[in-house]
């Protein structure tokens, strides 16, 4: 799955979700909300290659070469890397723990030979947000009102903003959501997962824009966040049923039977998740590479990706 099996596609008039298959590693969605007053661009993408084609088919979607405003979900590279490809006057919004990581994110100088292929960024570098914000902002595009907010607390990270549109009852919401592959929640909780899916419900979306996977109707917002919940509820009972039984989080994984979970793709997720369940119960910290070497045991190779 290439950079050009991405679409971009119209939700509503002006609205477009950008989704790229198949959501694996580094392989996001992002989207772009036009209006009056000027265009916004939700997240950019993790290459330069991959970044330039959405910010191509944007351009021509919208006929606007220079988006006034971009807002950046989260701080990961697969929605933030690309951000360096925006025009020098676009305003770059994001949450200031989103800042405050991507500023020291190791990856976007070398990434470690976790994934296969080694993903290769081409020309991008670290831009960060111009704007931060800490519980939400709301924009205007001519009459359109574009809102941006934060849960209130680590979900998928410390720092995830969702972009909801009232009037077109359009929610992006960034990695908040996975539809249809292993979510991440190794850098928040899986609490805070659970916590968001029910800050999420209630907006009443006609359309979520997953952070990877196809976009979601509002019709399948139940099954898609109840199977997401029942999956944070795993991982928080493995974690405890791992550390009372003396098992390390690789150990705890391997003895879980995913069941209906395993269906989803990029399961040695499970491995992230739970060093990060046991970092909190001890109030430790995930090391990350010891928790990447894990999730690469479990899965018996380099993690999957195709940027
Ligand atoms: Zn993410």
């Amino acid at each position: 799955m290439g950079p050009e099996s991405g679409e971009l596609s119209e939700i509503v008039d002006g609205v477009y979700a950008y989704v790229q298959p198949d959501g694996t590693w580094w392989v996001n969605n992002a989207g772009v909300v036009a209006g009056d007053g000027g265009v916004l661009i939700v997240d950019t993408c993790a290459t330069a290659e991959r970044t330039s084609r959405f910010l191509g088919l944007a351009a021509a979607a919208t006929g606007v070469d220079v988006p006034r405003w971009a807002v950046n979900t989260h701080q990961h590279g697969d929605h933030s890397y690309g951000n360096s490809l925006l025009p020098e006057s676009t305003v770059l919004i994001g949450h200031r723990a989103m800042r405050a990581a991507l500023a020291t994110d190791p990856m976007i100088d070398q990434c470690p030979p976790a994934w296969s292929p080694v993903p290769d960024w081409g020309a991008v570098s670290r831009r960060l947000p111009d704007v931060v914000i800490d519980a939400g902002l709301t924009l205007y595009s001519g009459d359109r009102r574009i809102e941006l907010h934060h849960p209130g607390y680590p979900a998928h990270t410390p720092g995830d903003v969702i972009v909801w549109l009232p009037a077109e009852k359009v929610l992006f919401t960034g990695d908040l959501v996975f539809n249809g592959l292993t979510p991440l929640v190794a850098m928040g909780s899986a609490e805070g997962g659970i916590r968001a899916l029910d800050w999420l419900r209630s907006f009443g979306a006609e359309y979520v824009v997953p952070g990877h996977g196809p976009l979601l109707p509002g019709a399948d917002v139940p099954d898609v966040f109840g199977k997401l919940e029942s999956y944070y509820r795993l991982v928080l009972e493995t974690a405890e049923s791992g550390r009372r039984e003396g098992l390390s989080p690789l150990e705890a994984a391997r003895k879980r039977d995913l069941g209906e979970f395993a269906e989803w793709a990029d399961s040695e997720r499970l491995v992230l998740n739970l060093h990060r369940e046991y970092a909190l119960a001890t109030g430790g910290e995930v090391g990350l590479m010891a928790a990447l070497r894990d999730a690469i045991e479990f899965n018996g190779g380099p993690l999957r990706t195709t940027v």
